[in-house]
C-alpha cells in the first residue's frame, strides 16, 4: 500500500480527484444557472440526435432494411393531384369520391384502412357527399381516420368534449411522465358524425425535436385530464391483438405492452422511430391508378388487390407541401409514411431504445479509464494519439453496429468529449508526472544518501565547471577539505549508527555556517568539501575557522540520551593562486588538511605554512 503513494498512479488519481472537484463545482454552478445549463444541454441533444441520423442513414445503406408488404401507402402523389385536379376540377376532392374509395377496397377485405386525413367540417363540402363520406366510413369495423390536437387559446375555437369511446385507460407502472409534456387544452375537431359514430380515430400530431426533424412520437397523449392514442398506434393495436385495444399498461421498465410485445418508451413517454429508407420506401400505390381500376373493372389483371393489406391513405404531392423531415439524410417523408413506419415498427418490434442514464454513466467512466491507460502506457505522443483515435473510432463503429444489431441508442457525442478531454487532461498529468520524476532521478544523481550533502560525483563536476568559470571572469575561488578527526576511534566507541547520526550532523553544521552560494559536498567517508564560488584565500581561511570553531563547539546527539564532541581538520586551497587544475587544488589543501592533523587536528592547516 505504501508503494502505491509514491506510484504515477497516486499522483495521476490524485489531478483526476482534483478534476472531478472543479467539475463537480462546474456542474453546481450549471445548476444555479439556468439559460446556460439549456444552452448546453440543448446543444449535446442537438448533437446526440445528429449521430442518431448518421446511424439510421448508414443503416438503411447498409442493411437494407426490408419494410413489411401488407403496408401500402395509397398515395395522393403528385400524378394523381393532377388526374384528380383534372378529373375532379377541385381539390380537396369531393367527399363522395373518398366514400367509393372506402366502398372499392372494403371488397377485398383489407386489415384496415387508414386516413391520414382530417375530415373537418368544410363550408365546401356539400350534405350529400359528407353524407356519403360519413356512412361509408361508419359502415365498416376497420377505418381510422386522424383528428389534431393542439394547445390554442380558446379564443380561436372553444375547446369541445370528446366523446367517451375515442379515449383509452392508461396504467402507468413506471416513472414515464406523459404529462407534463404532452398535455392537449384544443383540438382540431372533424365532423361530428365521425365523432360519435363508428368510424376509429387516432392523433396525427407528430413531434419534432428542435432541429425540425422528427424522431419521436408519443403513442398517448393527455387531453383534458384523459389519455387517447395516436392514429397508427390504435390501428397498430388492433392488429396485434385481434380485438381494438381500451386499456394500455407502461410497465416498471418503461415498456408499453401490447401482447407479449415491449415497446420501448422514453422518459418522456416517446417511441423512437426506426426508419426503413428514403421516401418511397413503404409499397405506394398512387391513388390516380386505383380511381382506374374502380373504374375500369376490365383490367382486373394488374389491379391492385388489397386483401388483408393495411392501407394507409395520405398525400404524398409535394406540391401540397406536406412534408417532414426525417432522419436520413437529404430526405424529406410525407406524413403518411411517418405513419406506415411507425406501424412497420410495431409489427417488426423494431422501436429503437435509447440507453438508461447507468448504462451511459458506465459506458462514459469504461472510455475514460481506457483512455488513461492508453496515453499512459502509449511510449510516444505520436503513438498515444493514433491509439486515442483508434480507440475513439471503433466506439464509434461499435455505437453503430449496437443501433443496427440491438435497436440500442447508446451515445456518442459525450464518450467523444469525455475520450479527448481526457487524453489531454492525462497528457499533461503524465508529463507533469515526468518531469516530477525526472527531479527525482537527478537528486538521486548528486546528493548524497546519509548527509543529504551533494556527493562526490556532482563536488568534481562543480570543482570543473569553478575553474572555468573563474578562469574566463577573472575572479578567484576556494576549496575547504574537511576530515573529522579520530572518527574510527569514535565509530569504536560508540557504535557505526552513531557515527553516522554524527556524520549528519556535522553535514548540517557545514551547511549552517556556509553561504548559500556555496557547494557542501561529501567527499568521501567522513570526509567533505565545500566550494566557495568568487571567494579569495583570506576569506576562506576565515570561513574554515569559523566551521572549525561551529563543530568544536556543538554537542553532537549520538543517541536519544547522549550527546559527544568532534573536532574536525580542515585544509584550504585557492583558484588560481595555489593551482588551476582539481588535481593541483585538491593536493594543495590536502597538504594543509595533513599539516593539521599532523599539529593537533582542530584547527585549519595550511599548506605552505611550514
Ligand atoms: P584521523 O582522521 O583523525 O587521522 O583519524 P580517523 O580515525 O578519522 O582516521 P581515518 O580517516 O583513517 O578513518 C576514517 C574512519 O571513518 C573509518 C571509518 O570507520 C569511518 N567512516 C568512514 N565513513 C563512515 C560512515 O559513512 N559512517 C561511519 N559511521 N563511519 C565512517
Ligand atoms: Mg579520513
Ligand atoms: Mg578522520
Amino acid at each position: 500500500m505504501k508503494k502505491f503513494f509514491n506510484t504515477k498512479w497516486f499522483t495521476l488519481a490524485t489531478y483526476l480527484l482534483l478534476l472531478s472537484a472543479i467539475s463537480l463545482i462546474g456542474f453546481i454552478f450549471l445548476q444555479n444557472n439556468q439559460t446556460l445549463k439549456n444552452v448546453i444541454v440543448s446543444f449535446f441533444e442537438v448533437a446526440e440526435n445528429r449521430t442518431f441520423d448518421y446511424r439510421q442513414t448508414l443503416k438503411i445503406v447498409h442493411k437494407q432494411p426490408v419494410p413489411n408488404k401488407d403496408i401500402v401507402v395509397l398515395a395522393i402523389d403528385d400524378a394523381s393531384l393532377e388526374y384528380l385536379w383534372d378529373k375532379y376540377g377541385e381539390w380537396p376532392i369531393p367527399r363522395n369520391v373518398y366514400a367509393d374509395i372506402i366502398n372499392y377496397i372494403e371488397k377485398d377485405k383489407p386489415q384496415s384502412i387508414i386516413f391520414d386525413l382530417l375530415f373537418i367540417k368544410s363550408i365546401r363540402a356539400t350534405k350529400d357527399a359528407d353524407n356519403a363520406l360519413i356512412s361509408a366510413l361508419n359502415k365498416y369495423n376497420n377505418i381510422y381516420v386522424g383528428m389534431n390536437f393542439d394547445n390554442l387559446p380558446s379564443d380561436v375555437r372553444l375547446p369541445i368534449n370528446l366523446p367517451e369511446r375515442l379515449s383509452v385507460e392508461l396504467k402507468n407502472n413506471s416513472n414515464v411522465d406523459i404529462k407534463s409534456k404532452y398535455s392537449y387544452s384544443n383540438c382540431r375537431t372533424i365532423l361530428s358524425e365521425l365523432l360519435n359514430g363508428n368510424v376509429k380515430v387516432g392523433l396525427t400530431n407528430v413531434i419534432r425535436n428542435s432541429d425540425g426533424i422528427i424522431r419521436r412520437v408519443a403513442p398517448i397523449v393527455y387531453y383534458k385530464d384523459k389519455t387517447y392514442p395516436y392514429l397508427a398506434f390504435v390501428a397498430g393495436s388492433k392488429y396485434l391483438e385481434g380485438t381494438d385495444v381500451k386499456e394500455f399498461t407502461i410497465d416498471s421498465s418503461k415498456n408499453i405492452n401490447i401482447q407479449d410485445l415491449k415497446m420501448p418508451l422514453n422518459k418522456n413517454g416517446e417511441l423512437i422511430l426506426n426508419w426503413y429508407g428514403v421516401s418511397g420506401t413503404h409499397l405506394n400505390y398512387p391513388m390516380y391508378k386505383l380511381i382506374n381500376d374502380m373504374e375500369n373493372r376490365a383490367l382486373k389483371a394488374d389491379r391492385m388487390n388489397f386483401k388483408d393489406k393495411i392501407v394507409i391513405i395520405g398525400t404524398t404531392a409535394t406540391a401540397l407541401h406536406d412534408t417532414k423531415s426525417v432522419p436520413i439524410q437529404d430526405n424529406v417523408y410525407p406524413g403518411v409514411e411517418v405513419h406506415a413506419t411507425f406501424f412497420n415498427n410495431m409489427l417488426d418490434n423494431n422501436f429503437i431504445k435509447q440507453a438508461e442514464s447507468g448504462i451511459n454513466i458506465a459506458i462514459v467512466f469504461s472510455l475514460i479509464l481506457m483512455t488513461i491507460l492508453i496515453v499512459m502506457y502509449s511510449s510516444s505522443t505520436i503513438f498515444a494519439l493514433l491509439s486515442t483515435i483508434l480507440f475513439a473510432i471503433a466506439y464509434l463503429f461499435m455505437s453503430y453496429y449496437i443501433m443496427e444489431l440491438f435497436n440500442l441508442w447508446i451515445p456518442v457525442v459525450i464518450p467523444m468529449m469525455s475520450i479527448i478531454v481526457t487524453f489531454a487532461l492525462t497528457f499533461i498529468a503524465k508529463y507533469l508526472i515526468k518531469s516530477k520524476d525526472f527531479e527525482y532521478q537527478y537528486k538521486l544523481a548528486t546528493i548524497d544518501g546519509l548527509t543529504e550533502l551533494y556527493n562526490h560525483r556532482y563536488f568534481q563536476d562543480m570543482l570543473r565547471q569553478q575553474i572555468e568559470l573563474s578562469r574566463r571572469y577573472e575572479q578567484k575561488f576556494s576549496l575547504i577539505i574537511i576530515d573529522i578527526d579520530f572518527f574510527k576511534k569514535f565509530n569504536d566507541t560508540y557504535g557505526h549508527q552513531s557515527g553516522d547520526a554524527v556524520l549528519r550532523q556535522v553535514a548540517q553544521t557545514l551547511k549552517k555556517n556556509s553561504r548559500t552560494t556555496d557547494y557542501v559536498c561529501r567527499y568521501g567517508g567522513e570526509e567533505m568539501s565545500i566550494l566557495l564560488p568568487n571567494t579569495s584565500a583570506e576569506e576562506a581561511i576565515f570561513n574554515a575557522k569559523r566551521i572549525n570553531k561551529a563543530v568544536e563547539e556543538r554537542d553532537f546527539q549520538i543517541n536519544s540520551t547522549q550527546t559527544s564532541n568532534v573536532t574536525i581538520s580542515v585544509g584550504v586551497a585557492t583558484f588560481p593562486d595555489n593551482g588551476e587544475t582539481p588535481q593541483d587544488l585538491i593536493e594543495y589543501a590536502d597538504k594543509g588538511l595533513y599539516y593539521a592533523k599532523e599539529h593537533g587536528r582542530n584547527q585549519v592547516g595550511l599548506a605552505n605554512q611550514e
